[in-house]
C-alpha cells in the first residue's frame, strides 16, 4: 500500500477542521457537502449549505449540471450578510459540464453569475467528455444533460477534443488579470487521461474528483495521483441516492467494532487515506452527524481496500461515459452479470 495513512494525532475528530494542501499551495478543507441533489429537491439545496455552514462546514461541492447554483448563492449571499463567515473563509467548488466542452468562459461565468461569487476556489472540468448542445435553457433535464439519439446512443460532438477544455481552463487560471479561479482540476479522469493532461498542458491539475468508496477504492489511480501531486477527492462516498454503502455488512461491522456510526466509517476512510470527501445529505441533522470523524486503523484501511478489489461496484456509469477507459470495462462487465 503505498497511500500515506494520516495517524489519529494529524487530524482532527472534527473533520470540518482537517485541511490539505493543492500543489498551488492553495489550502482546501478536507470534507465538503455535496450538492448533487435529485431533480425534484433542488431548491432544498440553500437550506443544507445554510445548515452546512452553520455546523462548520467550510467546503460546497457544485456544479452548472447540478441545476442548484443559484440555491447555493442565495444561501451565501444570506451567510455573508448575516455574518456567519467571510467569503474568504469558504472554499466552492463548480464544474463545465461535457455540453459545454468549447465554452467553459460561458459555463464560468454562468456559474459564477448564480453563485453570487466574484470567485470560485476551484473549476474542475466534470467529464473528459465533448457531447452535443442539446441541453434546455433551464439545465434540469437529465436527457438533456447527457444527449443521446432516440436510440438510446450517446451524442457526442465529433468536433471536440476533451483535451481542449482543460486548455481552455488553463488558460484562464494562467491569465494574471483574470480572477475567477483560484485553482483547477478535473473530474473522472483516468491514469490514461491524466498522462494526457500532464504531458500536453501547463497547469498539474490540483484535485481528481472520482467515485470512491469501499466497493470502488482506485487504488491504482489514487497512488498515480499522489505520485503526480494531485489530490484525490471522493465522490457519492455514501453510495450515492439513499446511501446503500451506509448499510453495507462490513461496514456494519467496523460500527460495532469502534462504536462508530456507518457515515463515520466510510468518511474516516477517505480522510486517513489523504483523500477529500464530500458527502450530499439535505437534512440538517444529518449534514451535522456527518461532520465526525473516527481513528479508523490503517488494518482496517487495507481490509475495506481489499474488500473492494473483491466486490468492485461502479455506481455512476452510462452509455455515455462508458468510451472513458475503466468505466468502458465496468459498463462491459455490468451489463453481462444484468
Ligand atoms: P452520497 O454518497 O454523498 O450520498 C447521498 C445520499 O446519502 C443522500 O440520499 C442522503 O440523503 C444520504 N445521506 C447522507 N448522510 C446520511 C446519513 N448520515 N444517514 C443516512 N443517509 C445519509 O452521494 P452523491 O452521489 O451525491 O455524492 C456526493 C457529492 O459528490 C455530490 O453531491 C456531488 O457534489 C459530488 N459528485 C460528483 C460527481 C462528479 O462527476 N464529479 C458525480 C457524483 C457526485 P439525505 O439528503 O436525505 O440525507
Amino acid at each position: 500500500m503505498k497511500y500515506t495513512y494520516n495517524p489519529p494525532a494529524m487530524l482532527h475528530p472534527l473533520s470540518t477542521e482537517i485541511y490539505f494542501t493543492f500543489n498551488n499551495g492553495n489550502k482546501v478543507p478536507a470534507f465538503g457537502l455535496g450538492t448533487a441533489a435529485q431533480l425534484n429537491r433542488v431548491s432544498e439545496t440553500k437550506q443544507a449549505v445554510k445548515a452546512a455552514v452553520k455546523a462548520g462546514y467550510r467546503h460546497i461541492d457544485t456544479a452548472w449540471a447540478y441545476g442548484v447554483e443559484e440555491y447555493v448563492g442565495e444561501a451565501l449571499q444570506e451567510l455573508f450578510e448575516e455574518g456567519v463567515v467571510k467569503r474568504e473563509d469558504l472554499h466552492i467548488t463548480s464544474k463545465v459540464w461535457h455540453t459545454m466542452w468549447d465554452e467553459v468562459d460561458r459555463s464560468l461565468n454562468e456559474s459564477l453569475k448564480r453563485l453570487r461569487l466574484d470567485y470560485v476556489d476551484l473549476f474542475l472540468q466534470h467529464w473528459p467528455l465533448c457531447s452535443q448542445k442539446v441541453h434546455d435553457p433551464h439545465f434540469v433535464d437529465q436527457t438533456a444533460k447527457d444527449p443521446v439519439d432516440e436510440n438510446g446512443k450517446p451524442l457526442y460532438d465529433e468536433r471536440g477534443d476533451w483535451i481542449q477544455t482543460y486548455k481552455d481552463i488553463e488558460k484562464i487560471y494562467l491569465d494574471p488579470n483574470d480572477t475567477r479561479v483560484r485553482a483547477i482540476g478535473v473530474s473522472n479522469f483516468p491514469i490514461e487521461y491524466l498522462e494526457r493532461v500532464l504531458n500536453e498542458c501547463k497547469v498539474v491539475p490540483v484535485c481528481n474528483q472520482v467515485e470512491l468508496h469501499p466497493h470502488l477504492p482506485q487504488r491504482d489511480l489514487c497512488d498515480f495521483c499522489r505520485e503526480h501531486n494531485i489530490l484525490v477527492t471522493a465522490y457519492s462516498p455514501f453510495g450515492g441516492n439513499d446511501a446503500p454503502l451506509l448499510n453495507a455488512p462490513i461496514i456494519r461491522e467496523m460500527c460495532a467494532k469502534y462504536d462508530a456510526t456507518s457515515n463515520e466509517i466510510l468518511t474516516s476512510y477517505h480522510l486517513r487515506q489523504g483523500t477529500i470527501v464530500i458527502p450530499r445529505s439535505l437534512n440538517p441533522t444529518r449534514i451535522a452527524a456527518n461532520k465526525s470523524f473516527i481513528p479508523l486503523s490503517e488494518e482496517d484501511i487495507n481490509k475495506l481496500n481489499e474488500f473492494g478489489k473483491q466486490n468492485r461496484k461502479r455506481l455512476i456509469n452510462s452509455p455515455t461515459f462508458a468510451v472513458i477507459p475503466s468505466f468502458k470495462e465496468d459498463f462491459i462487465r455490468d451489463q453481462k452479470q444484468s
